[in-house]
């Protein structure tokens, strides 16, 4: 958990997550889906605010 293997695995689920949608409304980071509130504010954001705040 954690480690750079599966950090880079999540990101392809997300890739593939966010394809499947057609727009982008799972983080990139946790593969979790992003919040229409957060999507509103920043529509091109690849992360969601917990991982956005973990990043800055
Ligand atoms: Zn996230």
């Amino acid at each position: 958990m954690g480690n750079a293997a599966n950090i880079g695995m999540r990101m392809i689920l997300a890739a593939l997550k966010r394809m499947d949608e057609g727009g982008c409304g799972y983080c990139v980071g946790c593969g979790d889906a992003i919040g229409k509130g957060r999507l509103a504010i920043l529509p091109a954001t690849p992360l969601c605010a917990a991982c956005a705040g973990r990043h800055s």
